[in-house]
C-alpha cells in the first residue's frame, strides 16, 4: 500500500533543516501503526508526505503502486481526494457548517449530488453513532464527537488509507481511548489501512506496529 524508500527531505532556510533523513518504510494493506517520536523529530513532514501535502528531496514513494514525485497540484488533489482520508489533532471542522454538511464536502468536491451526499453523510454519522448531532455545528459538540465528524468525513469516499496527525492530541485520556477504539473497529472490521502519528505511548500501545523516528531517521 505505501512503500518509502530513501526518503529525504530538508526545508531550506538561512540555516536548512534536514528533517526527514533515508526513510525507509513499507506499510501494508489492512495495517493499523503508529508513528512515535518526539515533538519536532520530523512525524508530521513525513505525514504529509504520505498524504501527498508535500513533496520530498530524493528517494521514491509508491502509494498503490504509483510513483508519488513531482505531481501538478491537480493530480495531487485528485489521488489525495481518491485515496487518502485524513483526521487532524484540530478536527479541521468547518465551522459554519452543521455535523452532516462537513461530513459531506469530500464529495462535493467529487461532484456528488447533494442528496446522494447528505444521505451518505447521514449514514456514516450513524456508524459513529451522531446521528442526533447531525444538524449541529462544530462549536456545538463536544471534543470526541468533533473527532468522530471528523473521522465520518474522512470515511466517506472510501479511501484506502486513514492518515491521523496526532488524532487525540486535544482530547482527555477516556476520550482518547473511545477514539482509538473506533479506529481499531475500522482497522478490524473493514480492513481499514491506518497510520497514526502520535508522541502519546498509550495511543502507539493500542496499534498493532509501532514506527520510531528520532531526529528524523527511523531508528525501529
Ligand atoms: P513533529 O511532527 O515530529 O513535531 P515536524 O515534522 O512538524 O515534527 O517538524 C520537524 C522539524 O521541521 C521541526 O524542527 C520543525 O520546526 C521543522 N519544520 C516543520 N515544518 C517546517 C516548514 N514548513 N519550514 C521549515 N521548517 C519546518
Ligand atoms: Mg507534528
Amino acid at each position: 500500500m505505501i512503500k518509502l524508500h530513501d526518503i529525504n527531505k530538508t526545508y531550506p532556510g538561512a540555516v536548512p533543516l534536514h528533517v526527514l533523513k533515508d526513510i525507509n518504510l513499507e506499510i501494508k494493506r489492512s495495517e493499523l501503526v503508529s508513528i512515535m517520536g518526539a515533538s519536532g523529530s520530523g512525524k508530521s513532514t513525513l505525514l504529509n508526505i504520505l498524504g501527498i501535502l508535500d513533496n520530498y528531496d530524493t528517494g521514491d514513494y509508491y502509494l498503490n503502486d504509483t510513483l508519488i514525485r513531482d505531481l501538478s497540484e491537480n493530480r495531487a488533489a485528485e489521488l489525495r481526494n481518491k485515496l487518502i482520508g485524513f483526521v487532524f489533532q484540530s478536527f479541521n471542522l468547518i465551522s459554519y457548517k452543521n455535523a452532516v454538511e462537513n461530513v459531506a464536502l469530500p464529495l462535493f468536491y467529487q461532484g456528488v449530488s447533494r442528496k446522494k451526499r447528505n444521505r451518505l453523510a447521514m449514514e456514516q454519522l450513524e456508524r459513529m453513532g451522531l446521528a442526533d448531532r447531525a444538524h449541529h455545528l462544530p462549536g456545538e459538540l463536544s471534543g470526541g464527537q468533533k473527532q468522530r465528524v471528523a473521522i465520518a468525513r474522512a470515511l466517506i469516499t472510501n479511501p484506502a488509507v486513514i492518515l491521523a496527525d496526532e488524532p487525540t492530541g486535544a482530547l482527555d485520556s477516556q476520550t482518547s481511548r473511545e477514539v482509538m477504539g473506533i479506529f481499531r473497529e475500522l482497522n478490524v472490521d473493514k480492513g481499514m489501512t491506518i497510520v497514526i502519528v502520535t508522541h502519546d505511548p498509550a495511543v502507539g500501545e493500542q496499534t498493532n506496529r509501532i514506527i520510531r523516528i528520532v531526529d528524523g531517521r527511523i531508528v525501529s
